[in-house]
């Protein structure tokens, strides 16, 4: 816990004070409005975690479930006024499958998805897992080293 308070800290300090690009922040209304969760508490408080269901509509872009219904979504975090939605696909719970879409024999980090999706419900783009470093670690592989399941792959 005490890693992921601090870079998720350090990154709502520095959306707080404007110093993150509107790439390295999430698009749309909801994202950019002052429904932003500026706190850790607010983060979590705002996260609202649903299992992918193809019959009922759930808010994902036809984008994003044209992804989901070919199996090749893990989870997609969308914003609505007061909560972000992350929409968990089975895949996200993926263990050593030969038909996996990626790549064969995959065992997914399911726990470090998880905290990469608390990334995008704080309102951050996938843009800043490009070039926020923790000790000179991307985001992603900071988050598979601290948060992680030993030995399974972040995507
Ligand atoms: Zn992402």
């Amino acid at each position: 816990m005490r890693w992921f308070g601090e870079a998720m800290s350090t990154l709502l300090s520095m959306k707080a004070a404007g110093k993150l690009s509107a790439a390295d922040l999430l698009s749309g209304a909801d994202f950019t409005s002052s429904k932003q969760p500026y706190g850790l508490s607010e983060v979590f408080n705002s996260a609202y975690f649903v299992m992918y269901d193809p019959n009922q509509y759930q808010g994902l872009t036809s984008a994003d479930k044209a992804k989901f219904d070919a199996g090749r979504a893990l989870a997609a975090t969308i914003g609505s006024s007061g909560y972000r939605q992350v929409v968990l696909s089975e895949n996200i719970f993926r263990r050593e499958s030969d038909s996996w879409f990626w790549q064969s024999k995959v065992n997914i980090d399911t726990a470090g998805q998880l905290v990469h999706e608390m990334f995008h419900v704080a309102g951050f783009s996938d843009n800043l897992f490009g070039w926020f470093k923790v000790n000179g670690k991307s985001l992603n592989d900071s988050i598979h080293e601290h948060c992680g399941i030993t030995g399974a792959t972040m995507r």
